[in-house]
């Protein structure tokens, strides 16, 4: 009979921020697995997905529920528990943190001078991105769209002049409504929908928004979703044409509205175009 495994090591105590995968088991790091059975105990958002993951790995591990909108005495008492304890925060899936729970904890552990240490992995921004082929020298990570029309349309057309790529989550259900507003706030730009990444219906579709609406109209999305808009073309108007573009726009806008517009049309920076504007108007 062979002797029975050693326990592991525990680990020094402090804070350890675990990625963990986003629909592939087998992108679980080596490095997370020893963390995760090395800690005292784990952070996670539920403690079912976890629990899962855990016994996946044939790890057992104390489980503590946690998220930003838990009480505030409770998170001092996890932080507090860090000056003895190791403990692993993990989400549901991917980089704690990256639109999921974590901001808080990490905060006021460092404030508390807790030892923080990441354990990277996967990130569905990053895979989206990568996967996407878009630019990626410049990227900009806004998180989820808002779920309101207005709020939806003042958000992008706040995004409409960063010359970067753009990075949204989205959820299956709004892909469509989001894709709409994109055409109008953003037109002509060269878009990504990353689905499924990593699972068994992973695909990844690029086009202009007025061909991915017509695709996912037929063929309604399930699932998780990256999606991703390129950046604004490059504009050819000229310092004269943006004048003209500003006036016209101006007959019947304010100069904030007028430059809004003027941006989308042209891809050029709405801030300056405002201060553009409004030194038409003195004159
Ligand atoms: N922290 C996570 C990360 O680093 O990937 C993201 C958490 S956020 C609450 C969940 C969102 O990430 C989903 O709604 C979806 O937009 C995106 N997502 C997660 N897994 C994905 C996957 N396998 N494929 C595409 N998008 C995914």
């Amino acid at each position: 009979m062979s002797a029975p495994a050693p326990d592991p090591e525990p680990l020094s105590p402090g804070l350890y921020i675990v990625a963990t995968p986003i629909g592939n088991l087998g992108d679980i790091t080596l490095r997370a697995i020893d963390i995760l059975r090395r800690c005292d105990g784990v952070a996670c958002e539920d403690t079912r997905v976890t629990g899962k993951l855990l016994k996946h790995l044939g790890i057992s591990r104390p489980l503590w529920r946690y998220d930003d909108h838990s009480e505030p005495r409770d998170r001092e008492r996890l932080v507090d528990s860090m000056a003895t304890r190791s403990v692993a925060l993990v989400s549901d899936a991917g980089t704690p943190l990256v639109s999921d729970p974590g901001y808080r904890l990490v905060n006021d552990a460092r404030a508390q001078g807790v030892p923080v240490t990441v354990i990277p992995g996967a990130s569905a921004a990053i895979a989206g991105l990568t996967v996407s082929g878009m630019p990626n020298d410049r990227f900009l990570f806004a998180g989820f769209l808002p779920g309101k029309d207005k709020a939806r349309r003042e958000t992008l057309e706040e995004l409409a002049g960063i010359d970067a790529t753009l990075v949204f989550y989205e959820t299956a259900p709004r892909l469509l409504k989001s894709l709409a507003q994109i055409e109008q706030s953003l037109p002509n730009r060269d878009i990504a929908v990353a689905r499924e990444l990593t699972k068994m219906h992973e695909e990844c579709r690029r086009g202009l928004a007025a061909g991915l609406i017509a695709w996912f109209e037929a063929h309604p999305p399930k699932g998780e979703i990256v999606l991703l808009v390129g950046p604004p073309p490059e504009t050819t108007a000229s310092g004269d044409d943006v004048d003209r573009l500003l006036l016209d726009a101006m007959q019947s806008e304010k100069p904030s509205r007028a430059a809004a517009l003027v941006a989308k049309q042209t891809g050029r920076e709405r801030s300056a175009l405002y201060g553009r504007a409004l030194e038409l108007r003195e004159k």
